[in-house]
């Protein structure tokens, strides 16, 4: 398939003006039968996936096979669940509307004032990494500051102004997805005709051939309106991450309404997925490079899954806890404690280490001593030769990609907060051992195209992916 593709890839003028065929290290060019099966299933099933779990709380108590079982026994049909499930209502549009544009005024009018006050802290005008076509966009990084600002005008709101109950995301979840789904399936169709149409970066567009294909993986790789407004920033880090906390403090709300108390549970799920959230906004530069922003392209993959998938799918323990006030015993409330945090001291580590020794060429220490790496070259679009480093110490000597381990064991802990009770809170951490498993594969086959014998030598150095001596 690498030769094939070779042939059909699209020819690009380099700084000499000869043609260059450009690097086949992005994104697929050519689509095979399963990758296709696959986006043809996600396309038709996804937002019906994401339907099933909201609706199987509203309507069964968080439970995952009843639904099922009452449709095929005929004691409930489709049509029945349908008439019980809340329709959009102006109320959620409005709110939905006036979160987006808030997010949007937050993102484009506000630059970053937070790097100039809180100490190793990076925002700002900030560079990303340089695309398959040797662009380097530079992005205003001010997500932590709409984070805070955002957060604080909510607890203002819950403790002194009281314009709206803080239980009003959990009141509204059913009339708001339908908002999300509008929301992500007009920027996916929007991307899609921009690519097109008027796309930001031209040569970085790909074309497969195959709509479907075009459609969910995206055809422009960084589509911007105006010099700032960069899609793939915005849509990725505000409008569902910036909701994440807010989501699960609602959630926490309603506890405290329904039953006068917020379980141990409830606060382990916020206090750990808080973190994370806050993690991502702390490391927003250093998230510029990483293979959302790198490699990925904007299509319904981006578009729908930060508007719907992410906001609804990634709160699903805190939604459980409402309809389950989940009381952990002491022990088992440390385990999970133990896990998250441990998971979190991984992942964070594990990418940590590879910032800082490609920021500083490896002129750095890990785990105390000079890094250990391997020399690679690859070359770009306009046929430029560049060269860069694998690091082999640290985490990144142990497996090629250590910080999926750590991102999974926080993953396991929040599902494990929830008790044994019900399958729908580990829908999280299925879902994202699936993610990661087949990022790290989609990822691995894009190295191995970009650095060639490079990347064998690496693999041969570092012969696991995620657990020494079994993946
Ligand atoms: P990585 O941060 O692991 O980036 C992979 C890239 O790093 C490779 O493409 C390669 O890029 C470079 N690289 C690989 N090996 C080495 C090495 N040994 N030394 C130096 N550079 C190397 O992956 P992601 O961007 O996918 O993930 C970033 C984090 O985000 C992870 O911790 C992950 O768990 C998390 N994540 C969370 C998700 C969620 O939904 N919660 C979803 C996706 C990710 P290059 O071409 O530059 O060499």
């Amino acid at each position: 398939m690498a030769s094939k593709s070779q042939h059909n890839a699209p020819k690009t003028k380099s700084l000499n003006g000869k043609a260059e065929s450009q690097g086949q290290w992005g994104r697929a060019w050519e689509v095979d039968w399963f990758s296709l099966a696959s986006i043809i299933f996600l396309l038709l099933f996804a937002p019906f996936i994401v339907y099933y779990f909201i609706m199987a709380c509203d309507q069964y108590s968080c439970s995952l096979t009843t639904p099922a079982l009452d449709i095929a026994t005929g004691r409930a049909s489709l049509a029945d669940i349908w008439a019980k499930t809340p329709p959009v209502t102006a109320k959620a549009v409005q709110l939905y509307t006036l979160w987006v544009s808030f997010q949007v005024l937050l993102y484009s009018w506000l630059p970053d004032f937070c790097h100039r006050f809180l100490p190793g802290y990076v925002g700002g005008v900030q560079e990303g990494a340089i695309t398959p076509a040797g662009v380097v966009n530079k992005y205003e990084v001010n997500g932590l500051q709409a984070w805070l600002i955002t957060h604080l005008l909510w607890f203002l709101n819950a403790y002194l102004l009281t314009w709206f109950s803080p239980t009003i995301i959990f009141d509204n979840w059913i009339p708001l997805l339908w908002c999300a789904n509008i929301l992500g399936y007009a920027v996916s169709t929007f991307a899609m005709i921009k690519g097109y149409l008027f796309p930001t970066s031209a040569e970085d567009c790909k074309f497969t051939g195959n709509f479907f294909y075009n459609f969910m993986m995206g055809i422009e790789f960084n589509p911007r309106v105006g010099k700032w407004f960069d899609f793939k920033l915005f849509f990725n880090g505000r409008p569902g991450i910036v909701a994440w906390t807010l989501i699960n403090l609602s959630f926490a709300a309603k506890q405290q309404e329904l039953y006068g108390h917020v379980t141990n549970s409830m606060i382990l799920v916020n206090i750990l997925q808080a973190i994370y959230v806050l993690d991502f906004f702390w490391n927003e530069t250093w998230y510029l490079k990483t293979i959302d922003i790198c490699h990925d392209h904007f299509g319904w993959y981006l578009g729908w899954g930060d508007c719907v998938w992410l906001p609804y799918l990634y709160t699903l323990q805190g939604l459980y806890l409402v309809y389950h006030p989940v009381q952990l015993s002491t022990p088992n409330a440390v385990g999970v404690l133990l896990l998250g945090l441990v998971g979190y001291y991984i992942f964070r580590m594990t990418n940590h280490q590879k910032d800082l020794f490609r920021r500083t060429d490896g002129r750095c220490l890990i785990w105390g001593k000079k890094p250990k790496a391997i020399e690679c070259s690859y070359t770009s679009a306009d046929g430029q030769k560049h060269r860069t480093k694998l690091l082999v110490s640290g985490f990144w000597g142990v497996a090629r990609h250590f910080n999926y381990t750590g991102d999974l064991m926080g993953s396991l802990a929040y599902c494990l907060a929830c008790g044994g009770g019900h399958l729908l809170p580990y829908f999280y951490i299925i879902y994202m051992t699936i993610l990661l498993t087949h990022r790290c594969l989609r990822d691995e086959h894009r190295c191995a195209n970009k650095y060639g014998r490079d990347w064998e030598r690496y693999t041969a150095a570092v012969p696991y992916r995620l657990l020494p001596g079994i993946f």
